[in-house]
Parts: C-alpha cells; sequence; structure tokens
C-alpha cells in the first residue's frame, strides 16, 4: 500500500489548461487532424482545420472572457451536501469527493464579477468535467446568488452554459433549482439589466428548461449539442430519422431557438457589443 501511495505521487501532474492525460497530440474528433496539443489551447481550444470547438476548461474560460486581471471570484463557499445518501455503482459522496479534488472547487461552476472589453459583468461559468456539468443545488445557488448580487451592483450578466441536466444524485432538490434560478434571474430583469447567455457544447436537460434559454439573447458556440432530451432518445421515441444536424446550434438558429451562433475567437467583442446595446436604453448607471 505504502509502496503504491510512493509510485502515484511520482505521476507528474497536469497542467489547469490540459484536457486529457494523452502526449503533445491529439486527434480533432471531427475530422481526424493531428493537433499540437499547445496551438489547440492558444486556438481557444478550436480545430484550426475544420473549426471544430472543443470543450473548454472553466479557467481558460474566465481567461477568454474577463479582461485581464479584473476577474473577482464569488463562489466557492459553498459545498453540496449528499442530502439522499445516494448510490448507484458509487456513492454519490465518493464520487464528489473525487471529482473535487481534481477540479480544485466544490462545485461544477464558477462564479465572479469582472470587466467585458471594459463593460461591469457578472460571469458565471459552467463545468462540463465535472459530474457532466450538472445542476445540483449549489449550481443553482451559486446562479441565483451571482444574479442576484449582479443586479445590486449594476452589473450585466454573461453565462456560458455547458451541462448534461440535473444532477441525478440530488434529486428533486436538483430539479427546485430551475425554479430558483428562474426567481432569481427576475432581479436583473427589473432593472433592465441585461442578460446574455451562451450556449456551449452540450447544454441539456433541466439546464436548457431553465435559465440557460431565458437570456436577453441567446448565443450558442458552432456545432453545440442543444437540446432537452438528445436526439437519440427522441429518435427511438419517435421511430424516425432525425434530420441532419438535429438539435445542434446552426439547426436551432435556422428554427429561431437561439439568436445567434458565434465563433469562440470572436465572442468576446460579441458579447461586449450585446451588453451595450441592451444597457445603453438604460438610464445612466443602469438605474431605473
Ligand atoms: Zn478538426
Amino acid at each position: 500500500m505504502a509502496l503504491e501511495r510512493w509510485f502515484r505521487r511520482q505521476r507528474p501532474t497536469r497542467g489547469e489548461d490540459d484536457p486529457s492525460p494523452a502526449g503533445l497530440w491529439l486527434k480533432c474528433p471531427s475530422c481526424q487532424a493531428q493537433l499540437y496539443r499547445k496551438d489547440l489551447v492558444a486556438h481557444l481550444y478550436v480545430c484550426k482545420e475544420c473549426g471544430h470547438h472543443e470543450r473548454m476548461p472553466i479557467d481558460a474560460r474566465v481567461a477568454m472572457l474577463a479582461d485581464e486581471g479584473s476577474f473577482v471570484e464569488w463562489s466557492g463557499a459553498i459545498a453540496p451536501v449528499d442530502a439522499l445518501e445516494f448510490v448507484d455503482v458509487e456513492s454519490y459522496a465518493e464520487r464528489l469527493a473525487a471529482v473535487q479534488k481534481k477540479a480544485g472547487r466544490p462545485d461544477a461552476i464558477v462564479t465572479g464579477a469582472a470587466t467585458l472589453d471594459g463593460e461591469p459583468v457578472a460571469l458565471a461559468v459552467m463545468d462540463f468535467r465535472f459530474l457532466g456539468g450538472s445542476m445540483g443545488s449549489v449550481v443553482g445557488e451559486e446562479i441565483a446568488r451571482a444574479a442576484e448580487r449582479a443586479a445590486l451592483e449594476d452589473r450585466s450578466f454573461v453565462l456560458i452554459a455547458a451541462s448534461g441536466g440535473a444532477r441525478m444524485q440530488e434529486g428533486a432538490l436538483s430539479l427546485m433549482q430551475m425554479a430558483k434560478t428562474t426567481v432569481a434571474l427576475e432581479a436583473l430583469a427589473e432593472k433592465g439589466l441585461p442578460y446574455v447567455s451562451v450556449l456551449s457544447d452540450p447544454t441539456t436537460g433541466g439546464v436548457t428548461a431553465s435559465f440557460a434559454t431565458l437570456g436577453d439573447v441567446i448565443v450558442a458556440e458552432p456545432g453545440a449539442l442543444i437540446c432537452f432530451a438528445g436526439p437519440r432518445v427522441i429518435q427511438q421515441t419517435i421511430k424516425q430519422d432525425l434530420p441532419a444536424g438535429f438539435q445542434r446550434a446552426e439547426f436551432l438558429l435556422r428554427k429561431g431557438m437561439v439568436d445567434d451562433v458565434v465563433p469562440r475567437g470572436e465572442l468576446k467583442a460579441r458579447l461586449a457589443t450585446y451588453v451595450r446595446l441592451l444597457r445603453s436604453g438604460l438610464p445612466h448607471g443602469g438605474e431605473g
């Protein structure tokens, strides 16, 4: 046992922006091109051959959107509770402890204050790598607190969604977050402050069915899967072939479910434009 622990300690630790334990090269899941990891990171996790948008680590997201040195974290003070003492193949408590240790944060979200191209915003970024970005009581609470604090501090609210939906291990407590986040966003609406949501791959389930699709402007990243129930479930239910690109960002743009599809390299500038446009109707300081 002691020997095993010694070997474990000798393993090199991975960097924050390192998405997998593999080597220096990665294969693009879309075009199969071999990509140099450092290049992929420098290109905001977008394949330079085909434009495939890879899922992005939470810290890289914050760094991409917040003006340098402006981000002040609000989240992190609350941690989930295993109220149901839920066990599937593994207990929720054990699963949670392992993923918390790996992620270095208590749950699948980071919120905080920042400026985005000079605009005061509250930023909320979800982490798909943390239990599939699932929304439990802490994710819901952090979003609700961030929205309410944004309203108090006259900040626009910018959210990057990435989620497999509700967190099954928290049962009904997880579903209640849909109502809580929806109500909290009203604080922004009452002050006329903009809420812009960005749907990244994937945004599904109870997250799609609540705060993620309540933005004044709903932006999606290219190719992102955005749905309530996934294509496989729908196909098996209706027993019909689904159209090409079903439930992807571009398909939903054509159907009017999202307002814009923005490549990652242009996202910060576009978000700043939307926030500025939406705030321009407000009296000075956003009061009113
Ligand atoms: Zn590619």
